[in-house]
């Protein structure tokens, strides 16, 4: 399966699933309406719509519609011959990855007791959405469920794509330069944050440049040494934190306008977890309960770090 960004090209299949789905919303016929066809142009206009393909035969599983602005989930459709093969997690979970974490994300959906629409409202759980309550949609009687701040892995970063080139050329609309205070921010070091995100492997933090200036290698070479010595810092206090063996430095050389690094603690038994057993244990409550631990302490290993380099040799 394969995640993309929707483009015009895709216009035609996103309403052949869409008129599977609209009975089950209680709009037949939803693709043909205006209102729907003008949604879905700007939605792909804007970089918001994901396609969800299958890689090989190149059909269209299903699709999803955000808002960037609204920071909320706006559409999720799966096509009915492809659903139980994880299309709505594999687009919910992308689309979540490039809103803001550090805002409560928002989705209108069924309500409980309508008929087909569990599946959704059960993916909107296992992603940490919880109800709010009753609303009226279009006239039609909905629920709003809410993901609050802080609940998952998503940096409001978008990588690459559409998103990425607008957020480079207009600050305004970046996310890394509008980024309220997220509540579980590490630290904030010279040149950089640094974040440790829920759900991913163990101990996995992400440096990111404050500066909206573009790619590491474009950076202006003081700021590029002090973003290096953020990451030296941030890998020798994870390394002691978190009791790794090392850790592993990447370099995000995806065309973000904020020099991007991912630090990742390796433990001797690596080797002995497979990446989606890691994946799946970071759901579970022991991962999260041990992330926070590590958040406290790489917290005091940092402070540590800087009474090392303060002190008078
Ligand atoms: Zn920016």
């Amino acid at each position: 399966m394969l995640v993309r960004i929707a483009g015009f090209e895709h216009m035609q299949p996103l309403l052949d699933v869409a008129a599977q789905v609209g009975p089950l919303f209680g709009v037949p016929e939803l693709e043909r309406t205006r209102d729907f066809r003008e949604f879905l142009e700007r939605k792909i206009g804007q970089g918001e719509a994901l396609v969800a393909l299958d890689r090989r035969s190149g059909r269209t599983l299903g699709f999803l519609c955000f808002s960037r602005r609204h920071n909320r989930i706006s559409f999720l459709a799966v096509d009915g011959g492809c659903r139980r093969r994880g299309v709505g997690s594999r687009l919910l979970g992308c689309a979540l990855s490039l809103l803001d974490a550090g805002r409560p994300c928002g989705v209108t959906t069924f309500c409980q007791g309508h008929p087909g629409g569990e599946p959704a409202r059960a993916l909107y759980r296992a992603f940490g959405f919880r109800e709010l309550g009753p609303l009226e949609h279009l006239g039609l009687p909905r629920a709003y469920m809410e993901r609050p701040a802080g609940a998952g892995p998503g940096t409001g970063l978008p990588q690459r794509g559409p998103l990425a080139e607008r957020c480079n050329q207009d600050p305004a609309y970046c996310p890394a330069c509008r980024r309220a205070e997220p509540g579980e921010r590490v630290a904030e070091l010279a040149e950089a944050y640094l974040d440790c995100p829920a759900g991913g492997p163990f101990g996995r933090c992400i440096l990111t440049a404050k500066e909206h200036q573009g790619p590491f290698y474009a950076m202006e070479r003081e700021a590029y040494r002090r973003f290096m010595e953020d990451a030296a810092r941030a890998a020798r206090a994870l390394q002691r934190a978190a009791g790794a063996v090392s850790v592993k430095l990447e370099l995000g050389a995806d065309g973000l306008a904020h020099p991007r690094a991912c630090l990742t603690p390796l433990f001797v038994d690596d080797a002995a977890v497979t990446r989606e057993a890691a994946g799946r244990a970071a759901d579970d409550q022991e991962a999260e309960a041990e992330r926070l631990w590590l958040l406290q302490r790489l917290r005091e290993a940092l402070e540590e770090e800087r009474r090392r380099e303060t002190a008078p040799v």
